[in-house]
């Protein structure tokens, strides 16, 4: 078992990739605590995560939120007594770009994209400090990286800045033996992208030269990889997981 004992948090774990890691990681014996804001959602997933034989805390909550925030972090801390992995995953899809977005969705997409990875990472310093060790894995976007995307201008600010702010974790927390990647996938097959056109993601598929759309779970072996210890000495990353759909 790659994370036998371990707590692991997955913020938007109700569905999609998130529901993924959720799983991946509860199949290699760790704790997991589920967040998301669907109830329904999260306990169809929870059902999931305890057939695995995992403990599972469900904390309902918006992660863009301070206040709701710091409550599921002492939630998880009065269950687990710990934290161990942090996944911030909880995103929302915006469109449009520079012209059409109005400073209300600029304002909307940072506190959800964005302020809510800063958010939970600041909250769960204190405790990984406290152990002296951590995980923080950030979910970016290739539309963080490619101007040329169907994702709006302000999702694209907000994926582009967490790719930022995982460089600067890395940076300012190596020396508590926290480390910060990220992961910028390529187009997933999930709710999300199912919001696209279906005429758009078709001809996205075409250019991708594994050709195919990538699964949640695509995404969630490279999560392992980065909460395991085969990812020790490994901090300040960014991996894409596109299948090649966008190569820098
Ligand atoms: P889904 O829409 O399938 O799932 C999004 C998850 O985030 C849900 O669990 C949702 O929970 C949760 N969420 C959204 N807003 C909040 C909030 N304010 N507070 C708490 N939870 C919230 O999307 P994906 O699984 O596709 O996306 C997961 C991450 O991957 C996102 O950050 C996304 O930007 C990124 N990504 C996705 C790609 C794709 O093609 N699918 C490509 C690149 C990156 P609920 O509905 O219960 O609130």
């Amino acid at each position: 078992m790659r994370l036998e004992g371990k707590v692991a948090l997955i913020t938007g774990s109700s569905k999609g990739i998130g529901e993924a890691i959720a799983l991946a990681y509860a199949s290699q014996g760790a704790h997991i605590i589920l967040n998301g804001r669907n109830h329904d959602d999260l306990r169809r997933v929870e059902k999931r995560v305890l057939k695995t034989g995992a403990d599972v805390l469900t904390v309902p909550a918006d992660v863009s939120a301070e206040d709701e925030v710091q409550r599921m972090m002492k939630e998880a801390v009065e269950r687990f007594g710990r934290i161990d992995i942090l996944v911030n995953n909880a995103g929302q899809m915006f469109f449009g770009g520079i012209e059409e977005t109005t400073s209300e969705d600029l304002d909307r997409a940072l506190n959800v994209n964005l302020k809510s990875v800063f958010l939970c990472s600041q909250a769960v310093l204190p405790r990984m400090r406290a152990l002296s060790r951590g995980r923080i894995i950030n979910i970016s976007s290739g539309g963080g990286k490619n101007v040329r995307t169907i994702a709006g201008f302000s999702y694209g600010i907000t994926k582009a800045a967490i790719i930022y702010l995982t460089r600067r974790m890395a940076h300012e927390l190596g020396k508590y033996g926290i480390t910060a990647n990220c992961i910028a996938p390529g187009a997933v097959d999930t709710a999300m992208s199912r919001s696209f056109p279906a005429y758009v993601l078709n001809e996205f598929v075409k250019d991708i030269p594994l050709g195919r759309l990538g699964q949640p779970e695509d995404v969630a072996k490279v999560a392992l990889f980065l909460a395991s210890e085969d990812a020790d000495y490994v901090t300040g990353e960014v991996i894409d997981v596109n299948g090649g759909a966008y190569i820098d």
